[in-house]
């Protein structure tokens, strides 16, 4: 384990005032949050604004984005850029969850420039892979999870690369409550360790977070997080309930 990580995806649930109970039950129970842990929450981007408000000077959660535009600014409507997100002191995005690869058509190249786009804004990609059941039944998975980290990744530099956050996330195990062993999970995570250690070095890739998503709970957390190559989680439906949350980020030995 190189790094303590927790990030919450809330996706598209839960209306403003609804939103604003969560984050106020959080904030209740700030200080039982292991400090050693980044922990992270991503609500719906229309709330970003007003949470960043309350969250200012508060060094306990951060708050990340869970899409963005890979340009600045323009002519582009309904978009939301890097720039916007980082005025807003936003320090975290997730890109290419399975939702959007599957749903918006999100490729590649589009991701890379994803990716390049919040970087040089000083955000920290949290960037998603991971295979479906027929794709895992196939035995090819693990060659498909690192066609997608390599197309989209490995043309950074060693100095950016560092910086990313990456999210194994079996689609099989999104919101299906069917979760990955923590021998799968390791499995992976050790395979993407070790190809960014060859592409890159080893400092490299002991620098980069990798986490587990598909439905982590706080009762599978700590089976998870106690394999060597498991840095935390991105955490979906748990993470709508600030108890099982706060469990679950507590659940590093
Ligand atoms: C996710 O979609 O990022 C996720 C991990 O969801 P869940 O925890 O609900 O499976």
């Amino acid at each position: 384990m190189t790094r303590k990580i927790v990030a919450g995806n809330w996706k598209m649930n839960l209306n403003y005032s609804e939103a604003k109970t969560l984050l106020k039950d959080l904030m209740a129970q700030k200080e039982q949050f292991n400090a050693d842990v980044e922990l992270i929450i991503c609500p719906p981007a229309p709330y970003l604004s007003a949470f960043a408000e309350v969250l200012k000077d508060q060094e306990w959660v951060q708050l990340g984005s869970q899409n963005n535009f890979f340009l600045d600014h323009g002519a582009y409507t309904g978009e939301v850029s890097p720039t916007q997100l980082k005025s807003l002191g936003v320090k975290y995005g997730i890109v290419g969850h399975s939702e959007r690869r599957d749903n918006f058509n999100e490729d590649y190249s589009m991701l890379s420039k994803k990716v390049k786009a919040l970087l040089k804004n000083d955000i920290t990609p949290i960037f998603c892979c991971g295979e479906q059941l027929q794709v895992r039944d196939s035995n090819v998975y693990k060659e498909f999870i690192m066609k997608q980290i390599h197309d989209s990744l490995f043309k950074l530099k060693p100095e950016e690369i560092s910086k990313i956050i990456i999210a194994y996330e079996p689609i099989w195990a999104i919101g299906t409550g069917k979760t990955a062993s923590s021998e799968q999970a390791q499995e992976i995570h050790h395979l993407i360790r070790s190809r960014i250690a060859s592409q890159y070095d080893e400092k490299v890739a002991n620098k980069v977070g990798i986490l587990y998503g598909g439905s982590c709970n706080a009762e599978n957390a700590k089976e998870l997080f106690s394999q060597a190559d498991i840095d935390g989680g991105l955490i979906g439906g748990a993470s709508l309930k600030a108890d099982s949350f706060l469990t679950i980020a507590n659940a590093f030995e």
